[in-house]
């Protein structure tokens, strides 16, 4: 996958994709990052990417014309790249997005600061994305978050994809807790079955956590989910386990 991102701070992206699976996946060129300066495409001596409001008002604007340019730069031969403008005024960005959007060849983000961008860029943008209700000052660290959310589920990005599938929100569940070694720290043990050696009883036990902590944190997903025979199986013990507290 190749993904552009535009923006005013194209050094923000420089150390973050210098370290973890996302500077791996680049450097096996899994993943084609630019991080475009949209000061490079501005006319004028001052390299300006930004005016007043017409119609007055408080704050500034992005201007149009250098991240049109810019946009129109990242096209290639026979290439569409999708164009997301990360704003808090988009659907919200979750991991079903984060799947879809990982099937495409190239993603170009353009990254607002200020008030925002002029809107006739919109005319090249195929999505608006929220990160969240709540706003902040530029669109690189939306970007950011995409990014690493996308990528994950390009093959080959994190070294084990069962590790991917087993994440919250991929089954449609809250992942369940996990423990490393040693066996205890400071008086607290870790659960008796994990040492088993029991395969059936352990992944039976961490879809009964992955249930608790899905019905405790957010019953919102808990009513959306189709139960299979593991969960059913999980739910019986959870309803045991629950019973015997009570009494
Ligand atoms: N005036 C805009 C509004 O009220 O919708 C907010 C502009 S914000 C200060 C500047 C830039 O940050 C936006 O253009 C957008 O790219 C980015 N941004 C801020 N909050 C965001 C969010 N929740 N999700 C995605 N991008 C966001």
């Amino acid at each position: 996958m190749r993904i552009d991102v535009l923006t005013i701070f194209p050094r923000l992206f420089e150390t973050i994709f210098s370290w973890g699976v996302i500077s791996r996946a680049i450097e096996n060129e899994i993943i084609v990052f630019e991080a475009v300066d949209i000061r490079d495409f501005t006319t004028d001596r001052h390299r300006t990417t930004d005016d007043y409001p017409f119609g007055g008002g408080s704050g500034l604007v992005m201007k149009a014309e250098p991240i049109l340019r810019a946009v129109a730069s990242r096209f290639t031969e026979g290439s569409r790249p999708y164009t997301i403008y990360p704003s808090p005024q988009g659907k919200v960005f979750d991991n079903k997005k984060a799947l879809e959007l990982s099937k495409l060849n190239h993603i170009i983000f353009i990254c607002g600061r200020y008030e925002g961008i002029d809107e006739r860029v919109m005319k090249v943008v195929d999505e608006e994305l929220s990160v969240g209700d709540f706003v902040l000052s530029g669109g690189e660290v939306p970007a950011l978050l995409m990014i690493e959310a996308i990528s994950r589920f390009i093959p080959g990005v994190v070294g084990d994809m069962e590790s991917v599938i087993n994440d919250s929100f991929f089954s449609e569940l809250l992942d369940h807790p996990h423990y490393t070694r040693p066996r205890e720290v400071n008086g607290m043990k870790v659960p008796e079955v994990f040492l088993s050696g029991n395969h059936e009883m352990i992944e039976i036990q961490r879809r009964m956590e992955s249930l608790r902590r899905t019905i405790e944190r957010r019953p919102d997903i808990f009513l959306k989910h189709e139960f299979d025979l593991s969960d059913k199986k999980a739910l019986l013990m959870l309803f045991k386990e629950l019973k015997k507290d009570v009494e």
